[in-house]
Order: C-alpha cells, then sequence, then structure tokens
C-alpha cells in the first residue's frame, strides 16, 4: 500500500525523539531506515505499527489516516531482531499462527502456509521446532509468519542483527528477491550502511529524530545534502577549508566552505604521473592497508589527511614516500546550502 506520513513528531517526557519527520512511499518500495543509534528510527516503526501513539502529526495508509486505529486493525506484518517464534510450537505451527487468529478454513490455512513454507525456502522444515534451527532458518520462519495473514505493510526492525556475517549477506540478497516477489511495501529499520545500500529501493537517513535525507542509495551517495549524510554514507575526507586545496583556492566564498571528498575524487602518484602539475599538491604518504581487491592509501597534505584507494602493486607507493595529489571534485557545504565543485 502507498504510506504517507505527515509532520510526524514524538516527546518521551523533555526528551524530543522525533522531529517533524514527513515522507511519502510508493507501493511495493522497500525503504530502508538508517542512522546512528538512538535517532528514533524505532520509534518512527513503532508509531507506524500502532505501538506508539504520535505526539502530533498524521499516518496515512492508501490514503486514509489510521492514528487512531489499533495494531491489528492496520494490516501490518512484522519481523524484529527479538521478536521469538513460539518456542512450542511447530515451523507450520508457527506461521498458520496469524491465520488461525484470522479464523480462516483449515484447508485454505493450509494452502498458505505451504505456499510461504516454499516462498521462504523452508520445505520439509515444517515439523521441526524453533530449536531445531538455524539463526537464519528461524528468521525466515518469522518472515513468513509475517507475510502469512497477507498484510498491506512489512515493518522490519533490525531483523538480521543477531545472525552472523556470512549469512546475514545471504539474507540480505535473499529479502530483496522475497519483497520483490510479494510485492510489498516494506520498511527496514538498520544501522548498518551497506546493509541499507544493498537492500533498499530508497534510503531515509534518520538523525536526531530527524529526517536528514531521503533518495536512492546512489543519489546520497552522489549528492548527500548535509555533512552528516556525507560522513554517514560511504568514506571520506572533512577538510575544514577548500581553499587550502590548490584549484579550489580562487572561488570567492567556496573558498571558506567545508568540503567532503570521496575517495575516488582524489588521484595520486609520483610526480612524473601528473601532467596539471599547476593544479596539484605535494603530499606524504602516511599510512597503506591492504583492502582486499585496492590499497587504501593516507597522504597528508598540510593538516588535512586525505583517504584514497589505488590498485597497485604494493612497492610503487611506499610510506613516508612523497606524492603529487589531485583532488578532482568536492562537494561543499555551508551553514544552509551544499553544492559540488570541480578542480579549475
Ligand atoms: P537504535 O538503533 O538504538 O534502536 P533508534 O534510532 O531506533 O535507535 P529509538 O529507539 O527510536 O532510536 O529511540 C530514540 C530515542 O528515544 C532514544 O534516545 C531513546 O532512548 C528514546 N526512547 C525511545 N523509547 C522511549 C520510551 N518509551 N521512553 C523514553 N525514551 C524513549
Amino acid at each position: 500500500m502507498h504510506v504517507e506520513v505527515r509532520h510526524l513528531d514524538k516527546h518521551f517526557g523533555q526528551f524530543h525523539a522525533v522531529q517533524d519527520v514527513s515522507f511519502s512511499i510508493a507501493k511495493g518500495h522497500l525503504i530502508g531506515l538508517l542512522g546512528p543509534s538512538g535517532g528514533g528510527k524505532t520509534s518512527i516503526l513503532r508509531m507506524l505499527a500502532g505501538l506508539e501513539t504520535p505526539g502530533s502529526g498524521e499516518i496515512i495508509f492508501h490514503g486514509k489516516t489510521v492514528n487512531h486505529l489499533p495494531p491489528q486493525e492496520r494490516e501490518i506484518g512484522f519481523v524484529f531482531q527479538n521478536y521469538a517464534l513460539f518456542k512450542h510450537m511447530t515451523v507450520f505451527d508457527n506461521i498458520a499462527f496469524g491465520l488461525k487468529v484470522k479464523k480462516i478454513r483449515k484447508e485454505a490455512m493450509r494452502d498458505r502456509v505451504r505456499e510461504l513454507v516454499e516462498l521462504t525456502g523452508l520445505s520439509g522444515f515444517e515439523h521441526r521446532y524453533p530449536h531445531q534451527l538455524s539463526g537464519g532458518q528461524r528468521q525466515r520462519v518469522a518472515f513468513a509468519r509475517a507475510l502469512a495473514p497477507e498484510p498491506q505493510l512489512l515493518l522490519l526492525d533490525e531483523p538480521f542483527a543477531a545472525i552472523d556475517a556470512k549469512i546475514r549477506q545471504e539474507l540480505r540478497t535473499w529479502l530483496r528477491e522475497l519483497i520483490e516477489r510479494v510485492g510489498i511495501t516494506s520498511i527496514f529499520v538498520t544501522h548498518d550502511q551497506d546493509e541499507a545500500i544493498e537492500v533498499a529501493d530508497e534510503i531515509m537517513i534518520i538523525n536526531g529524530g530527524r529526517l536528514e535525507q531521503k533518495g536512492t542509495p546512489w543519489d546520497i551517495y552522489k549528492q548527500p545534502s548535509t555533512p552528516f549524510v556525507a560522513s554517514f554514507i560511504g568514506e571520506s575526507t572533512i577538510i575544514e577549508e577548500i581553499g587550502q586545496l590548490k584549484g579550489f583556492d580562487h572561488h570567492g566564498i567556496t573558498a571558506s566552505a567545508r568540503a567532503l571528498i570521496r575517495p575516488e575524487y582524489i588521484e595520486i602518484g609520483p610526480a612524473h604521473e601528473f601532467r596539471l602539475l599547476s593544479a596539484t599538491e605535494t603530499g606524504t604518504v602516511k599510512h597503506m592497508h591492504f583492502r582486499g581487491s585496492q590499497w587504501m592509501v593516507e597522504v597528508e597534505v598540510g593538516t588535512n589527511r586525505l583517504i584514497t584507494y589505488r590498485s597497485l602493486e604494493k612497492d610503487t607507493l611506499e610510506v613516508g614516500q612523497d606524492v603529487q595529489v589531485l583532488v578532482h571534485r568536492a562537494y561543499l557545504f555551508n551553514d544552509d546550502e551544499s553544492w559540488i565543485a570541480e578542480n579549475a
């Protein structure tokens, strides 16, 4: 279903946990709520679910305000990190639970459970109990149970947080495909940026109770609207005044702006590799770390440490060596604006 939230606001005592948050979600989209701990992600999710009452603002499903509906009337499915399965029930009965509550006929119920068992790759496990399953399998049962009553909105709060890295990676791809097949509008809370980038159609960055930015992962990476967003998504170096770098030092106000530089916009190498020497700085290699396919290189330029990557044989650069540094592009910020500057 189509979800709309207008000016959602919530205090817990004096604490302003959610501050004037508005957004809408197209039917069938998977949205990642991403941000640091305590930012207000779970509070937003709980208000959508009807588990928490908004201080003010409107929650609109299918064009109708649902603020006054109890959770069971909101057509919502949940999967929470520790939303435990019923321990004394088999996989089959766990999945059937929501259908029994709805008093669905036995045969229809059996068909629906079978459909979900297949959809979530649990065939053959129907008669096992939760303690006879792996963490990943249990979480798949939780998804099947949430989807069984055909909810219109699926709310996921850190569903993979308790699962180890390798399986978590597989479950992300699995979830992406599952949501695409079912076509259900879903909201996914995580504090893991890789997870959000990989899984979500769109990301909302939540910080200090506010929605800082909403967009596709690529848009947010490419055009962060605040320094917080820029530093939260992807790697970067912050420079207090861009005018400290050659190529950006003669643009009026621009020269005094704060800048954020992504590793891919920094080129480094020995002097003979560069033709545009007028726009390059001289820097010193301070650290090199091997990161799998590439080396991360930290270069000191004046008082700044720039981070970039190079695919190279280690012995073509070494710690302590002087190199030329060319910054091609930077995101600039002042108090109320952000813009992009290219090297002159
Ligand atoms: P996390 O990733 O740690 O779960 P979050 O972004 O989901 O964080 P919330 O759980 O929404 O953040 O919490 C936002 C803030 O509101 C926190 O500072 C939290 O302590 C506070 N808070 C949440 N629920 C309550 C409550 N029932 N009473 C008082 N304060 C609360």
